[in-house]
C-alpha cells in the first residue's frame, strides 16, 4: 500500500486553512534565501504555496550571494524583534563564507520553524515538546495516519545526517521505538535493514536499497533526494520493493510533501502555544 503524502499533505492543510480562518490566526512567515540555488528555489516556491494556500503571509528576502556574515545576522536580529513575524526559515544551503550554524543558531527558538536550533534539538533530545524539524514530524505524521504502530516497532535508520537521520532517531525514541541508527561505515548494511519493521532511509545515494534489505511485510520509508538528469531519485528501488513491503512512500510524492504540511503545522503550534517556547 502507498504512504501517499501528497494526498495527506492535501488534506490536512485543507484542516489547517481551516482552522486559520476559524480562528482568525494572522501568521506570517519570513524566508531568507542567500544566493540561487535552483533547488532552493523549488523548496521555497513549494514552501510559499502552501502558506498561500492556508492563508499564512510570506515575506521573502531574497539576498545576494556577497552578502556579509554581518548583514545576514542583522537581518536574523531585525526579524526575531519583529512581533508581526510569527517565524524565520534561513533555507540551506548557504554560500561557504557564512557560517550556517551560527546564522540558524541566530533565529530565536521560539521563531525557529525548522527546529533547528541548539536549544530545540537539546528539548529533543531530552524528550521535552519543542518544535520538531519538519522532515522527522511529516515521517511520524504520515506513519501515524497510516495507524502504523512506532512504539516497540524495530525501526532502522539508514543515514545520520543532521536534517533527517540524526534528530529522526531521537524523535522515534521518543514514541518508544526500538532504534537502530546506520551509515555508511555500517558493515553488512543488508543484515541490518532486514531486521526492520519501519525502514527508513534518508542517504541520498540513489537506489542503495534493494529488494533483499527488505524484510516481508515492512513499511517503507524513502526520505533520500537525488536528482539523475534532472529527475527526483529515491534511495529505495521502489518498483522491485513496493512487491514485498507492506507500505511503501512514493519518492516524490511521499515525504517531500508531508515536510511542506509540518511547515504549516509548525507555524499554527508556534501562533498557538507562544508561550511554550523561548
Ligand atoms: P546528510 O547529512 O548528507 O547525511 C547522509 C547520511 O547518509 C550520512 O549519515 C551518511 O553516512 C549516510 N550514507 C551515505 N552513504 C551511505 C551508504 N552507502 N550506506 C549507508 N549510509 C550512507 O543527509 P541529510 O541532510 O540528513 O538528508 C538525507 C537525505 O534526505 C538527502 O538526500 C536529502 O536531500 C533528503 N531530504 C529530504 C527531505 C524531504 O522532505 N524529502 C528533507 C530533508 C532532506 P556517514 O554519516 O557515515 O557519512
Amino acid at each position: 500500500m502507498i504512504l501517499d503524502g501528497k494526498k495527506v499533505k492535501d488534506e490536512l492543510l485543507d484542516k489547517m486553512q481551516e482552522k486559520i480562518t476559524k480562528n482568525n490566526l494572522q501568521i506570517k512567515l519570513a524566508i531568507i534565501l542567500v544566493g540561487n540555488n535552483p533547488a532552493s528555489q523549488i523548496y521555497i516556491k513549494n514552501k510559499e504555496k502552501a502558506c498561500n494556500y492556508v492563508g499564512i503571509e510570506v515575506e521573502k528576502y531574497v539576498l545576494e550571494e556577497t552578502i556579509t556574515e554581518k548583514y545576514l545576522l542583522e537581518l536574523i536580529d531585525q526579524l526575531n524583534k519583529d512581533s508581526s513575524v510569527t517565524g524565520i526559515i534561513l533555507q540551506s544551503p548557504i554560500p561557504k563564507h557564512l557560517d550556517f550554524d551560527k546564522c540558524s543558531n541566530s533565529i530565536i527558538p521560539s521563531k525557529d520553524v525548522d527546529g533547528f536550533t541548539k536549544e530545540n534539538i537539546y528539548k529533543l533530545y531530552l524528550g521535552q515538546k519543542t518544535i520538531l524539524p519538519c522532515t522527522v514530524k511529516g515521517i511520524i505524521k504520515l506513519l501515524e495516519i497510516y495507524d502504523i504502530p512506532i512504539e516497540g516497532a524495530n525501526v532502522v535508520i539508514v543515514g545520520r545526517g543532521n536534517i533527517v537521520g540524526h534528530p529522526l532517531s531521537l524523535a522515534l525514541l521518543n514514541k518508544n521505538a526500538t532504534v537502530t541508527v546506520s551509515h555508511s561505515k555500517t558493515k553488512n548494511l543488508l543484515d541490518v535493514t532486514r531486521q526492520a519493521d519501519i525502514l527508513i532511509s534518508a542517504t541520498g545515494i540513489p537506489h542503495l536499497i534493494k529488494k533483499d534489505y527488505v524484510k516481508k511485510g515492512a513499511v517503507v520509508v524513502d526520505v533520500g533526494v537525488s536528482r539523475i538528469d534532472g529527475k527526483i531519485v529515491g534511495d529505495v528501488d521502489f518498483e522491485n520493493i513496493k512487491t514485498v513491503c507492506s507500505f511503501i512512500t512514493p519518492n516524490p510524492g511521499g515525504v517531500g510533501p508531508m515536510t511542506v504540511a509540518m511547515i504549516i503545522d509548525n507555524l499554527i503550534e508556534m501562533k498557538e502555544g507562544k508561550e511554550n517556547y523561548g
